[in-house]
């Protein structure tokens, strides 16, 4: 008799959750924005694939002060925030309402695949005053393709970028950040300049907005450019990244930083 009972109950549950997931279909899932298939980064996700060292990006920087950059003038009180694998539809939008609210630039590496399917956000970005670099056509890791390959993944992009942006980028950021003597040298004999990073928030881990605050602040110095993220592979979560900007924003104004972009604080061009 008690079995009945517990056999019954567990029926009702069952129905239960099926009328209930009609009723109320997706409820989760319709705050997601969709992810369209071309989102996927050629190179595999950032949290499988970075891990670049960091002292390989100082080594480059020392060897190559020309061309490879991580940070500028330690002596004015100038910071570069940049933000990387964007557009989408959803962070991206996002980032820009809080730089507008603000009214401060920021540099954006785009992605040549997503720029072709968010034309309007990337028109958004030059319209409000940012900077845009090159990241790719697919984001692969360029370390591991041929100089002709890896060529072929940024043209194609600054391709695109031309088409919505209105110019072509001399600013090159490498998908992971992996570069290595080789590819500085072909890059910066076709005119690019190799842009890294002295601030990494580790927003692509998908941590808090305390995290990704206090992994920024506390490593604040003069000169930074600040590595962020504007749209993640698919199933990453940058909601960190977009509810820490407004405070990171107040917080080094009020420090007397001044916001510019990648190309005025470090005194390069941003075209060619
Ligand atoms: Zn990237």
């Amino acid at each position: 008799m008690r079995k009945r009972y517990i056999l019954g109950a567990l029926a009702l549950l069952f129905v239960g959750y099926f009328a209930f997931s009609f009723l109320f279909p997706s409820s989760d899932i319709a705050k997601k924005p969709l992810v369209p298939k071309q989102f996927d980064l050629a190179g595999g996700p950032e949290r499988e694939n970075r891990g670049f060292p960091q002292r390989e990006i100082i080594d480059l920087a020392s060897e190559y002060p020309d061309v490879f950059f991580r940070q500028g003038s330690i002596k004015e009180a100038k910071v570069a925030l940049s933000f990387d694998d964007g557009p989408d539809n959803n962070y991206t939008v996002k980032i820009l309402d809080i730089l507008k609210k603000h009214n401060v630039p920021a540099t954006f590496f785009v992605i040549g695949s997503r720029c072709e399917l968010y034309p309007e956000v990337v028109e958004r970005m030059v319209k409000e005053g940012h900077r845009l670099g090159n990241h790719t056509y697919s984001h692969p890791n360029i370390i591991k393709l041929s100089n002709r390959e890896a060529l072929k993944e940024v043209t194609k992009a600054e391709k695109i970028i031309k088409k919505y942006a209105g110019y072509t980028p001399v600013l090159f950021r490498s998908p992971y950040g992996s570069l290595d003597r080789e590819k500085v040298e072909f890059f910066r004999d076709k005119g690019y300049k190799l842009i890294s990073w002295n601030i990494d928030s580790l927003d692509w881990k998908g941590l808090s907005a305390a995290e990704v605050k206090t992994n920024i602040l506390e490593n604040m110095q003069q000169g930074s450019i600040i590595l962020q993220h504007s749209a993640g592979g698919p199933g990453e979560d940058l909601s960190g990244t977009v509810e820490a900007l407004d405070n990171i924003i107040r917080v080094l104004k009020k420090d007397g930083y001044k916001f510019v972009t990648v190309d005025e604080l470090l005194g390069i061009p941003y075209k060619k």
